[in-house]
């Protein structure tokens, strides 16, 4: 969204939300700075302030500097306890509960199972009895709810509604999951794919305004992408921007991958496959490292880290499949960095703080690049937060996004 004020009457709104994600983004500043900041007359935006200081969603208290020597200017500061906001984030055979403050903080996360290609009616009556449940026992009125997010698998409608395909989360298709959801809650319902929110998540919880435009990419049991110019994360014309673990690299013989094709680059590149495919291969000679750590363990309990420290120990077959799966996605990441030349890209995921795969994966995506299209490989600094984080997180910033209003 934009984050400047405009001084007619019509767009109040929009001035309120400017002002709400400005004390957001600088935790806080005074009236003077949030006029200058946001382009508005004193006289605006001391009404707007007045009016969400009445709401309660804006508090004054404590001073900041001003300029000139020893002038202090009244702080205000966005009210996060003010409200809070629900959310579930589905993942392949599991859902994560949460809710989070206005300002991101997490109140509560539970995970619970979740059987694939699920009974969509079943489980969404069964995960909203939960929530309302968790947010009884944290001590959360109803009153103070701004409402649910909901991330999910695969494609999602242009209206934000309707689960299009949901790569195996539901059996059903074209399923309109927010008023399924909003039947059980009774709370106003915003749906984002996964991996768009938890960009979305990552932009809210830490904007730079001095990096225009983002790609992240998220490796867990498969692999998925979002791209961001300024704090708006790209939808796409299908709704399918940016599904780099989808991209066909294999066009014959492919393994079937989630989203119902063959051959997609998360069938080699993402972790779970890579781990399958390492078992596959198991053998004294072949993978004698691995081999070793699945004496010591049993096999079905090897990992992705086993693999790859198998790999590091020059495991022969264990190396083969950790170069072939970094190659195909060395290969994407570079063709996506000259194709849209990002300020910066983010990796998300427990594999990137392996020293051993990170380096690969550097290597890699150094290989054949000039120095003008390098760009730094960035891990997230919310690794493993962002699944409990992002779907609340989409609710409270549609309310910001709605000038603190719930619509
Ligand atoms: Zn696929």
């Amino acid at each position: 969204m934009r984050i400047e004020g405009d001084n007619m009457t019509s767009l109040r709104s929009g001035n309120r939300a400017a002002a709400l994600l400005c004390l957001h983004d600088e935790n806080g500043m005074s009236r003077k700075r949030l006029a200058e900041k946001l382009g508005l007359t004193p006289a605006a935006i001391t009404k707007i302030v007045s009016e969400l200081i009445s709401e309660g969603l804006v508090t004054e208290g404590g001073f900041m500097p001003g300029r000139g020597a020893g002038r202090r200017e009244i702080g205000l500061s966005l009210n996060a306890r003010k409200k809070c906001a629900l959310g579930v984030f589905f993942g392949l055979g599991e859902a994560i509960l949460s809710a989070t403050w206005m300002d991101g903080e997490l109140i509560f996360s539970e995970k619970v199972e979740l059987p694939l290609k699920a009974d969509a009616e079943k489980e969404i009556r069964k995960i909203s009895g939960r929530l309302m449940d968790l947010a009884e026992q944290n001590s959360i009125p109803r009153s103070i709810m701004i409402g649910l997010g909901i991330a999910l698998r695969g494609v999602i409608s242009r209206d934000r509604k309707t689960a299009v395909s949901s790569y195996g989360t539901f059996s059903a298709e074209n399923y309109p999951i927010c008023e399924q959801f909003e039947k059980h809650t009774g709370l106003k319902t915003v749906l984002s794919n996964n991996v768009r929110s938890m960009l979305a998540a990552q932009l809210f919880l830490s904007y730079d305004p001095h990096v225009e435009s983002r790609f992240f990419m998220r490796c867990d049991s498969g692999i998925g992408g979002a791209l961001s110019v300024g704090r708006s994360v790209r939808q796409g014309d299908n709704m399918q921007c940016s599904e780099i673990g989808h991209i066909p690299v294999e066009a014959a013989g492919g393994k079937p991958c989630h989203c119902g094709k063959t051959g997609c680059l998360e069938t080699i590149s993402s972790p779970a496959y890579m781990l399958e495919e390492a078992k596959r291969i198991l053998d004294p000679e072949r993978t004698p490292l691995l081999w070793k750590s699945a004496e010591e363990k049993k096999p079905d309990e090897i990992d992705i880290y086993d693999v790859l420290n198998a790999a590091r120990g020059g495991d022969e077959g264990a190396c083969s499949v950790i170069d072939r799966g970094v190659t195909y996605l060395s290969e994407a990441l570079k063709s996506l960095v000259y194709m849209i030349d990002p300020g910066s890209v983010i990796l998300y995921g427990g594999i990137f703080d392996h020293p051993y795969y990170m380096s690969r994966l550097s290597a890699g995506v150094e290989t054949g690049m000039d120095s003008t299209h390098s760009v730094a490989l960035e891990k997230s600094r919310f690794n493993g937060e962002l699944e409990k984080l992002s779907a609340p997180l989409l609710a409270v910033s549609q309310f910001m996004e709605s000038g603190g209003k719930i619509i």
